[in-house]
Formats: structure tokens, C-alpha cells, sequence
């Protein structure tokens, strides 16, 4: 048995039946091992999509906050061994509250999903992403590229909205829908953390909120 027989027979026994019933065993048991193969490769492919789905947003099928948070410290290593740049942007919609109110919430979500494509287009590198950081927000993650080729990006994200001719009354500063972006650039350095550039991004987009929206702020 120790050298892989599936079963044996004594000799004294009605050897007719006895093997009849040692075979229906053996081919029991391989159906029984080829069926645990099947479910095992199954579930890995379930959990495969599993692991997909939990990365993914469900309005607007781009990547989440959580895969956002994962590949940016993975990024930020990265730039930080090879002493490369990282560039991040932040995006928000402006008036976003005017357009809910005015046109219903499901109509904002549809927006939301337009903005998310108008942003993905933008990109010029296969590595760069943009996720949904939350509610109304986008965030895109630029390995090796340093400030003014990040702002080039922003500027490209801010057109293509624009572009989707997205009407909303409620703006101040426009007649449609548009975006304000921070960019925030930086070379990694050994003991610091991917929330530095975070910051960085965050307050380059309070200032071109607060100095008229509809802009591109580093
Ligand atoms: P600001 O120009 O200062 O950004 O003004 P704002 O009105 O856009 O303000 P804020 O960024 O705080 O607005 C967030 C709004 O986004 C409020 C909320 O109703 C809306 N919002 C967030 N998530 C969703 C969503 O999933 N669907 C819809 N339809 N609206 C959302
Ligand atoms: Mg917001
Ligand atoms: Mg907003």
C-alpha cells in the first residue's frame, strides 16, 4: 500500500466477487478525486474573481480606494529604490452637490461614470491608473513622471471633461461640469511614507478649489 497499490486481496476469499467489489472501489474512489480536482480548480478561479471584484469599483468599474492604497505604496518602493519620481493626482468635480440636486441622484451617478472613462483616457502610460479615492473623487497614480509631465496629464483629464459637455446649471464657474485637480511630484526617500504625496496632492487641490476651481494646482 506504502508503494501506491489502491487496495489488495487475500487468497482464500472468493476471489470473483472480491475483485469486482476492490475495482467499483477504485474507480469510486479516482471519480471521487477527479471531482475534488474540479471544485479546487473552481474555487481558485472564483477567488481569482473574488480578488478582482474587491478591487474594483462598482459604479464606475475603475480600480477602488483599496487597490489605490495597495499599488501606490507599491509604487512609492519602487520610485523610491530605483530614485525615481512619482507624480499623484487628485481630482474632484466641482458643484457636485448643485448637480445632484438638480438633476437627481441617478443622474449623477451616470456622470460619475463618464468622468471616470473622460479620466482613464486621459492617461498616457500603461502603468498609470485613476481609482475612484472616494464619493466624488479620483485619484491617478503616475510612476516616472515628474511634475510639469503630471500637470500635462491633469490638464488632459480636465479637457476631456469638459468635452463630455456635461450641462450643470448649479456651477459658478462654468456652464457645464468641470474638474479641480492638485498634482503633487516627489522622489521617494528612504523612512518616509506613500501618505507624504497624499498631502502633497490634497493641498495642491484645496488651492485651485479655493482659488476658482475649474484648474490645475501643484
Ligand atoms: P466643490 O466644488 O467644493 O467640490 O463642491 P461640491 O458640491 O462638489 O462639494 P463636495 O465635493 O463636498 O460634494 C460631494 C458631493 O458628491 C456630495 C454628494 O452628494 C455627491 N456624491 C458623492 N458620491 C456620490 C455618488 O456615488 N453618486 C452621486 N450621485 N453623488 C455622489
Ligand atoms: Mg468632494
Ligand atoms: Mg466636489
Amino acid at each position: 500500500m506504502k508503494a501506491g497499490a489502491d487496495d489488495y486481496l487475500l487468497k482464500d476469499e472468493n476471489i470473483q466477487d472480491a475483485i469486482v467489489i476492490a475495482i467499483s472501489r477504485v474507480m469510486e474512489k479516482h471519480r471521487l478525486e477527479e471531482r475534488n480536482r474540479q471544485l479546487m480548480a473552481d474555487l481558485a478561479r472564483k477567488n481569482r474573481e473574488l480578488e478582482r471584484l474587491s478591487l474594483l469599483d462598482g459604479l464606475t468599474d475603475i480600480p477602488n480606494r483599496r487597490y489605490f492604497d495597495r499599488i501606490l505604496a507599491e509604487e512609492w518602493e519602487r520610485s523610491m529604490k530605483a530614485g525615481a519620481s512619482l507624480s499623484l493626482i487628485m481630482a474632484d468635480i466641482d458643484y457636485f452637490k448643485q448637480f445632484n440636486d438638480a438633476y437627481g441622484h441617478p443622474e449623477g451617478d451616470a456622470c460619475l461614470q463618464k468622468v471616470a472613462g473622460a479620466l482613464h483616457r486621459a492617461l498616457t502610460d500603461s502603468r498609470d491608473f485613476v481609482a475612484r479615492y472616494g464619493g466624488e473623487e479620483f485619484a491617478a497614480v503616475l510612476p516616472d513622471t515628474d511634475e510639469a509631465d503630471a500637470i500635462a496629464v491633469a490638464d488632459a483629464m480636465r479637457a476631456n471633461v469638459r468635452a463630455l459637455n456635461i450641462p450643470n446649471a448649479g456651477s459658478e464657474v462654468a456652464d457645464r461640469l468641470t474638474l479641480s485637480i492638485g498634482v503633487g511630484s516627489v522622489a521617494p526617500e528612504a523612512a518616509s511614507e506613500p501618505a507624504e504625496i497624499v498631502a502633497l496632492a490634497d493641498s495642491a487641490l484645496y488651492r485651485a478649489k479655493n482659488s476658482g476651481r475649474d484648474r490645475t494646482s501643484r
